[in-house]
């Protein structure tokens, strides 16, 4: 049995756009409160009856949050631009070496807009 288990995470960060075009309002120095969904997908361990355990996931995001968590995101190397876009591939980078099973890094910068990355 193949399953998708996720994790949402949330931190707060400063980031500005650098390379929108001049007045956009992304261009201006502001925060989000950022959540991050991270999901895993495989195979169901028969005798366990889970994927993994959800602590692996938090563990395994835990120097990443660091590094996000209340700082300006421009100011981490690799997110000189942080879109979301920018910032779900960063994730994935840093994680999927650590979490063969990710399958997706999902960024919210808003309540109703966000981005999926599945590594490609
Ligand atoms: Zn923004």
């Amino acid at each position: 049995m193949i399953t998708t288990l996720f994790k949402d995470f949330q931190f707060e960060a400063a980031h500005r756009l650098p390379n929108v075009a001049k007045g956009h309002k992304c261009g201006r120095l502001h925060g989000h409160s950022f959540t991050v969904r991270l999901e895993v997908t495989g195979e169901v361990d028969p005798h366990q009856g889970w994927l993994i355990d959800f602590s692996k996931l938090k563990e395994a995001f835990q120097p990443i949050w660091q590094c996000l968590d209340h700082h300006y995101l421009n100011d981490i190397p690799g997110l000189e631009n942080p879109t979301s876009e920018i910032l779900a591939s960063w994730i994935w980078k840093q994680l999927k070496p650590e979490l063969a099973e990710l399958s997706a890094v999902i960024i919210k910068e808003t309540c109703s807009a966000g981005c999926i990355y599945k590594g490609e």
